[in-house]
């Protein structure tokens, strides 16, 4: 059999293109995405609309699964679940869904890049996922699971679209909705720009999976042409700017990539994405006992980042088998906070939410590979 297509691989002016060659309607491809992304169905038999003639060719010629969930961790700590998934060529990614209420203290910062305080007052459940566009990294970020991998591939736009989809319908049949959406998980976002941005474009369509731009928010390490392509495509996705350090010889020692785009490129490049958008930026920092954590790197990164609209997220380390760096202690955290806030900028320490489900990125492919968690999902049935 020739090789089936991936129905999430397609734009959508890509699937009428395909709906129009079989020699069908166009409003069939109207009706296909609306399965694929409103309706969330997982096989063609659920299509129902469409003729039975239709159903069989495409199911055919065509699938909407290549991505097979094959483990999952429950958080004991937090609610937070953490899923393998299997791509068609065996390599392994991961992707987490995590839920805030409003009564959680932490509910209104927990989203990247959503500013303090939004929907606070109403009581109402956060659904977010956090997902992966790269298999491993090439990065080379020393204190991540994922960096420490290498860069094995990249993900399509179909694989990095699937891994929404099955979140979401996951929660859909538990009555509930996803609700925000963060690329915060394996891999750099901006180094697969055609993956990402045909992702956002996809999800965002009003017809379908309808995600407004402002519930997503892309992490990235700070590439700055890839930043730049963000602003200008207009789309009002957030911007999550992972620092970790307030100048370029200790940036240059935790995150290798800094040695090409240094510091002042990346502030730059954060102060146009800013201006076309005007969405409040997120820094993020993660807090290393006794490397990045001293007072005298609080104040470095105010005097770097004051005067922004931004909001700085200070994440503890989750240590990982390939580094023997560790978290900073709750005091060194609360004091570096301190200084920041003394300086006008909004800071939020995180709780090491999901630190039992191996948030940190890479994490979970890591220990199961090792054979240390996960339930096997195929195991089970
Ligand atoms: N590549 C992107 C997005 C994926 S990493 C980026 O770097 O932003 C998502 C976030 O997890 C980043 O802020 C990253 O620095 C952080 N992270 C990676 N490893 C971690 C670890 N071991 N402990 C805590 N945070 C970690
Ligand atoms: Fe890549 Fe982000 Fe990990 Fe750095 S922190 S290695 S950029 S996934």
């Amino acid at each position: 059999m020739p090789t089936q297509v991936h129905l999430f691989d397609f734009t959508r002016s890509e699937l009428e293109t395909f709906v129009r060659e079989l020699g069908e309607p166009r409003y069939r491809a109207d009706q296909i995405w609306e399965w694929l992304y409103l309706h969330l169905v997982d096989s063609f038999d659920q299509m129902t609309n469409l003729s039975l003639e239709l159903r069989d060719q495409l199911s055919e010629i065509a699938v909407i699964h290549t991505i097979e969930p094959i483990a999952e961790t429950d958080s004991q700590e937090t609610p937070a679940r953490k899923t393998l998934f299997q791509l068609e060529d065996g390599d392994g990614i991961e992707a987490v869904l995590m839920h805030y209420h409003s009564r959680d203290p932490d509910y209104s910062s927990k989203t990247a890049g959503e500013p303090l305080g939004t929907d606070a007052s109403q009581d109402r459940a956060r659904h977010t996922a956090c997902i992966s566009t790269q298999v491993g990294c090439a990065m080379g970020c020393v204190f991540c699971a994922t960096g420490q991998m290498g860069l094995l591939r990249q993900m399509s736009a179909g694989e990095v679209i699937e891994q929404v989809v099955y979140l979401a319908r996951e929660l859909q049949y538990e009555g509930k909705r996803l609700t925000n959406l963060v690329f915060m998980g394996m891999g750099e976002p901006l180094a697969n720009w055609p993956a990402t941005s045909q992702a956002i474009e996809t999800l965002n369509d009003a017809d379908g999976f309808n995600m407004g731009a402002r519930r997503m928010t892309v992490s990235t390490v700070g590439l700055p042409p890839g930043i730049r392509k963000l602003a200008q495509a207009g789309i009002q996705v957030r911007l999550a700017v992972s620092l970790h350090a307030p100048n370029d010889e200790l940036r240059n020692q935790l995150v290798p990539i800094n040695a090409q785009h240094p510091l002042s490129e990346v502030m730059d490049a954060c102060r146009e994405h800013l201006g076309s958008t005007s969405r409040r930026l997120t820094f993020e920092y993660v807090m290393i006992d006794h490397v990045n954590d001293f007072p005298k790197h609080a104040k470095e990164l105010a005097s770097l980042i004051e005067g922004l609209l931004c909001h700085v997220n200070l994440i503890p380390l989750n240590p990982t088998a390939g580094s023997d760096m560790r978290p900073s202690s709750y005091g060194r955290c609360v004091a570096f906070r301190g200084i920041l806030q003394q300086h006008g900028i909004p800071t939020t320490l995180r709780g090491r939410r999901g630190t039992d489900v191996q948030a940190g990125c890479g994490q979970l492919r890591t220990r199961v590979e090792e054979g240390l968690v996960g339930r096997t999902i195929a195991a089970e049935s």
